[in-house]
């Protein structure tokens, strides 16, 4: 059957009209739905020294205290803390990851200083590269923890930038964004805070360092974009507290001689740096990307990967297959190793620990045996020397016995020869008198 029109019509179904306009256009609502669902993330870098408020503008920068223990001076070298944190405005999901310097310039000898911060931004493009390169991947669910922004705290001197500064930021200048902020800028004058910015600005193009700039050629944001440009680097002011003013509280440093609010664009440019990092957080995500592309074909290249043309595309084919088996062998052949490394380890140190727990067991049982003889050594000498000592007694007693009686024996002996003796002597008187002529 049809309609007026011609359309065919099925005998018995409903026909719906549609309720709305369907088409291409709706396309940019899918991506928002979906993008709201999964949230979003994001990776600030926090380099500068122990004590330049790096804590309290980041939790003013996101208006949550984050819980963290401070750090001392006396460390002997410069560590990464990194600490997530997940947080929500409205209905949209931020999965925060702060990295901040430990230690950072309280070494005497400043030279390696940065190293292990660039060790760091690379050790999160290898973390990526490697998970881009599994074959089974998850890139979707993947926590990127590539760095997004680096806030770089300059101290607040009013003279000039350090040449730990100028070399840190060298070094990282072509890894990751960097936005350069002078800390605790409530310490500083109004126009000596003028004159320090121009002179860090000048420093740095001097220095051939390369820092963020906004993007001024999307022109919904080109005109703020460009303002802002000017204010770089952006004197910040952070706290933890909130001070009551009016019927508000805000977050403010309070002075014997006034407040220092630090959402007030008058006071310092704190508020102006969170509006810039959420309005361009997909373009700093862009540039990182940039970055990461950089690394990955330096990374790549130094395996021996290369593209060919499109003529050979087969050899190509075949060739980065085997490019891409000789990288995953290799990182292989690099877990495994490291793996094998830690086992050894592993395995030393607990031989070394049941050494020292035998040892120790050996010296307890050393230690109980001798407390225990001393303990039972006295009554056993006694005893002993009570035993000899009666044994003595009664061989001396026998010894006495055999000595009487041979004594007594002899003495008889003795008597018996005396008596004897007189007999005879008294014979022989007697027979001289009776022979006289004899
Ligand atoms: P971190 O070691 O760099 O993280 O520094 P903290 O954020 O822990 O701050 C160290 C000390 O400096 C604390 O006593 C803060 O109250 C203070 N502080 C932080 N930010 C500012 C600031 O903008 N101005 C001033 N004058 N002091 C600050």
């Amino acid at each position: 059957a049809s309609d007026a029109d011609g359309h065919l019509q099925n005998v018995g179904c409903r026909t719906l009209s549609l309720s709305a306009h369907v088409g291409f256009d709706s396309l940019p609502d899918q991506l928002i739905r979906k993008s709201i669902k999964h949230g979003f993330c994001f990776n600030i870098l926090c380099i500068g020294e122990t004590g330049i408020g790096k804590s309290a503008l980041v939790s003013s920068l996101f208006n949550t205290d984050f819980e963290d223990s401070p750090s001392t001076h006396f460390l002997s070298s410069v560590r990464l803390r990194a600490q997530t944190f997940e947080l929500q405005e409205s209905n949209i999901l931020l999965k925060l990851t702060v990295v901040k310097t430990v230690g950072f310039g309280d070494q005497v000898n400043k030279a390696d200083t940065y190293q292990p911060i660039v060790d760091y931004v690379d050790a999160q493009f290898e973390a990526y590269l490697e998970e881009e390169l599994k074959v089974i991947r998850s890139l979707f669910s993947y926590h990127d923890t590539r760095i997004h922004v680096c806030l770089y705290f300059i101290s607040p001197t009013g003279r000039s930038l350090k040449t730990i500064d100028l070399l840190t930021m060298r070094s990282l200048d072509s890894k990751v964004n960097i936005i350069p902020v002078i800390g605790k800028a409530d310490s500083i004058s109004k126009a000596e805070l003028q004159e320090f910015k121009k002179k860090i600005m000048s420093e740095l193009v001097s220095n051939g360092i390369r820092i963020y700039q906004f993007p001024t050629d999307d022109e919904t944001v080109s005109e703020i974009n460009t303002i802002t440009n000017g204010y770089l680097p952006f004197a910040v002011v952070g706290s933890m507290e909130k001070v009551k003013i009016g019927d508000k509280m805000v977050r403010a440093r309070q002075y014997p001689w006034g407040i220092v609010k630090v959402e007030n664009e008058n006071h310092c440019d704190t508020i102006k740096l969170r509006r810039m990092l959420c309005t361009n957080m997909e373009d700093l995500k862009e540039k990182t990307r940039a970055y990461y592309e950089s690394y990955r074909r330096c990374r790549l290249e130094k395996l021996g990967c290369r593209d060919l043309g499109p003529e050979n595309k087969p050899v190509r084919i075949k060739q980065r297959a085997a490019e891409l088996l000789t990288f995953l062998n290799f990182s292989l052949q690099e877990v495994i190793e490291t793996k094998r490394l830690e086992f050894c380890l592993e395995v030393e140190r607990k031989e070394e620990e049941i050494k020292q727990r035998f040892v120790q067991r050996v010296k307890e049982k050393a230690a109980m045996l001798e407390e225990a003889e001393q303990q039972a050594s006295m009554p056993v000498c006694l005893e002993f020397v009570l035993t000899k000592f009666e044994h003595l007694t009664l061989m001396h007693q026998e010894e006495e016995l055999k000595l009487g009686e041979e004594k007594k024996r002899l003495e008889d002996e003795i008597a018996q020869f005396v008596e004897k003796k007189a007999i005879t002597e008294s014979i022989q008187s007697q027979v001289s008198v009776s022979t006289p002529g004899v």
